[in-house]
């Protein structure tokens, strides 16, 4: 394994049965080498700071219904909320107080009609916080919604694929979300100038070691600003909701992966991987070569609203108000929180 990983290091790919290889090994030593080298490489980029973003999540309500989904529309067990536009300038202060200097905005798909509202508060935030990054992760719109939140001052968008593989992804969505949609809406964000992130779930149903191949080669020729990756966690009013949850090990060994793939990359540590492994997820992700956190900045009363998966962590070091507690957790393996903005740099 650890010629693979020297490969990988220095040449930044492998052929498919390569990855396979990094994926499914037995070999402990070969896997510490490879958390070892990705993070050598995420230090030599990056140094010990990590980046933190502050995370709102705007709104449950959403007109999608994908399989795995807490907030799916057809969950009728989940009380909707939409933050108003005073709630969201509200946490961005105290974000700004605390000293994050990125936004991220994630929310189920709102109705259509909804886009001038969302372009309205983009441009509000903007205007408030001229120093700040802001992304979003919002899902899929028009191509003519996304220019209009890019002019309004969005920098980034998030928007995982989920899975390159047409048939798994009809396992986990219903028959009128595609696939070419998904892949579509990311082609674009691009080619508006937003850094862009996608990403999967690791684990999730159906997902196969050849799946998650495709994916690592799709990600390769995207060659995003961003990969967001955490374990699929099931829902219990979901239809998938019996399934196993995805593993940590494999969930790390990809974010290795990716380091040595794209060292520049922002990859963040996820809740998901720390609602996996309460206490330590968030370190293992570090340790293992992501660079980035998003604390919850969402008001308290509707954290548990946005349910997205079972046990959900939203509060102490996964919360804003628990910053000191996570600058206590990175100081125990010798990091710290680095407060810029944290673009992507060529
Ligand atoms: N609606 C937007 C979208 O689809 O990109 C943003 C919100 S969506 C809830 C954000 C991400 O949550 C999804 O991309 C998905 O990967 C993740 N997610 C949803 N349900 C999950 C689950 N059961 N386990 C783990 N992650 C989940």
């Amino acid at each position: 394994m650890k010629h693979l990983v020297d490969t990988l290091r220095a040449t930044h790919h492998l052929d498919s049965g390569g990855y396979k290889t990094l994926l499914s090994s037995h070999d402990r030593e070969g896997i510490t080498y490879l958390h070892q080298q990705a993070r050598q490489v995420a230090v030599s980029g990056f140094g010990h700071g990590i980046y933190v973003r502050g995370l709102i999540e705007l709104t449950n309500v959403c007109r999608n219904d994908c399989l795995y989904c807490g907030i799916r529309r057809s969950n009728r067990a989940v009380e909707r909320y939409c933050l108003t536009t005073a709630q969201v300038l509200q946490c961005c202060r105290q974000g700004y107080e605390l000293g994050f200097r990125t936004f991220v905005l994630q929310g189920g798909e709102l109705p259509r009609h909804r886009a001038p509202w969302l372009v309205e508060l983009v441009r509000e935030i903007r205007a408030m916080w001229h120093d700040c990054a802001i992304t979003l992760s919002l899902g899929e719109w028009p191509g003519d919604v996304y220019r209009q939140l890019h002019q309004a001052g969005a920098d980034r968008y998030l928007l995982r694929h989920e899975t390159r593989n047409a048939a798994h992804y009809a396992m986990l969505h219903p028959a009128e979300m595609k696939l070419e949609n998904r892949l579509r809406c990311l082609d674009r964000l691009k080619s508006l100038g937003f850094q862009v992130g996608t990403g999967i779930m690791v684990g999730s149903p159906g997902q196969s070691l050849d799946n998650i191949v495709e994916d690592i080669e799709y990600i390769e020729q995207l060659a995003p600003h961003m990969i967001g990756l955490g374990p699929f966690l099931p829902q219990h009013d979901t239809p998938l909701g019996n399934h196993a949850p995805g593993s940590s090990d494999l969930t790390t060994r990809l974010y290795s992966i990716f380091r040595l793939m794209f060292p520049k990359v922002l990859i963040p540590s996820t809740t998901a991987l720390n609602t996996l492994c309460p206490g330590d997820g968030r370190l293992m992700g570090i340790m293992a070569g992501a660079n980035v956190v998003m604390p919850n900045l969402s008001p308290a009363s509707v954290r548990d609203s946005y349910a997205l998966y079972d046990g959900k962590a939203s509060s102490n070091a996964e919360s804003a108000e628990g910053i000191k507690q996570l600058e206590q957790q990175l100081s125990t393996i010798g990091y710290h929180i680095n407060w810029g903005r944290g673009d992507y740099n060529d």
